[in-house]
């Protein structure tokens, strides 16, 4: 079976070369053809002999991610599923701008598992299981995919990516922190590490691990309650990392890098909407800086979760403007193709 090149560094490749009577320079413009120029075969990276070309056609291969369909919402939002090499799928989403909110924004919504062993009860992705993570590689492929998408549809690149598709990328940790590096370096597509966010559903001890890091990315924390008992429902995860543990790791990472986190707070009707709930929230934000976005639920077959109505929506809102917390209202796009927040499940 052949090797997947883009799993080898740049230094790598240039032994691999010298090995086989090659100029280690070559090693460097191999590296802008798959990554930079995302070639899909050895063919077109015409700067390099045919001898050559076919040296490294019979020992290596460039695994392709092929886009397997691709619906678009009325609100432009565009899903696509990404067939991976081995035929499992993943799903990524573009979310164009809404049209008075913030014009130049262009998103990309990565994944970074197959499926997602975290079984948080209000997310469909939730009710599959893991079956693998995605590598560096897969996770770039699907920014530069849809990238080419935000070029054909809209004529603009992409302004930001986050990483809240399927799975959980702290639990991919060395895979996505990869895939960061590619996308910010000019030997890749060159984006600002602050137009980047990484959504986590609470993994303490790879928040500070990301604090050592000190990355220079956006944290965001899926909290959708401040207290134990109720996120111990909807989030699993949370018993093993409690908003004790949470809030811990959340200032040491702020201690580390600066960067003010967002917390992602759904608002369930009936669930975890009431002003007592928001006084909770607005304790929590004391425990680290950050900004409140609140997020429209989208249903899903899976579970009995509804929306919160508008009014209760606006008091809770304005319950922690009134203390001084800044809260964005998210809207939910791609609603009507399973595209929004929680809907990615790999139903075609
Ligand atoms: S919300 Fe995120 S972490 Fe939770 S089940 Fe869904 S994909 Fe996994």
């Amino acid at each position: 079976m052949k090797q997947d090149i883009r799993k080898l560094t740049p230094a790598q490749l240039k032994d691999w070369l010298v090995q086989h009577g090659e100029q280690g320079f070559r090693a460097k413009q191999i590296h802008e053809w798959l990554w930079k120029k995302s070639a899909l075969s050895f063919d077109q990276m015409t700067n390099l002999s045919l001898p050559m070309r076919e040296l490294l056609n019979n020992h290596f291969e460039i695994r392709p991610l092929n886009v397997a369909t691709q619906q678009r919402s009325s609100d432009g939002t565009i899903k696509s599923s990404f067939r991976l090499f081995d035929g499992n799928l993943v799903e990524g989403v573009l979310i164009p701008a809404l049209r008075n909110d913030d014009p130049d924004r262009m998103t990309a919504c990565v994944s970074s598992q197959v499926g997602c062993s975290l079984t948080c009860k209000f997310c469909a992705t939730g009710y599959m299981d893991r079956k693998r993570n995605l590598d560096a590689a897969e996770i770039y492929d699907q920014v530069v995919a849809i990238d080419r998408q935000a070029k054909e549809n809209y004529g603009t690149s992409l302004s930001n990516i986050v990483y809240m598709g399927m799975g959980e990328p702290l639990l991919n940790y060395k895979n996505v922190m990869e895939s960061v590096k590619l996308i910010t370096s000019p030997e890749g597509l060159g984006m600002s590490p602050k137009r980047i966010t990484v959504s986590t559903a609470g993994i303490a001890k790879m928040i500070k691990q990301l604090g050592d890091d000190q990355v220079k990315f956006n944290l965001a924390l899926s909290l959708h309650a401040a207290n134990d008992q109720k996120r111990d429902q909807i989030m699993p995860i949370n018993e093993s990392n409690t908003l004790e543990a949470l809030g811990d790791a959340l200032n040491y990472f702020y201690k580390k890098t600066g960067t003010r986190v967002t917390f992602e707070y759904i608002l369930f009707y009936n669930f975890n909407d009431t002003l007592q709930d928001a006084k909770e929230l607005w304790a929590f934000t004391k425990r680290v800086p950050a900004k409140v976005n609140i997020i429209e639920y989208n249903p899903i077959a899976e579970a009995n979760f509804k929306n919160t109505d508008p009014q209760t929506l606006d008091k809770f809102a304005g319950f922690l403007e009134s203390k001084g917390v800044t809260v964005n209202v998210r809207r939910s796009r791609g609603k009507d193709i399973d595209a929004a927040c929680g809907q990615l499940a790999g139903k075609q």
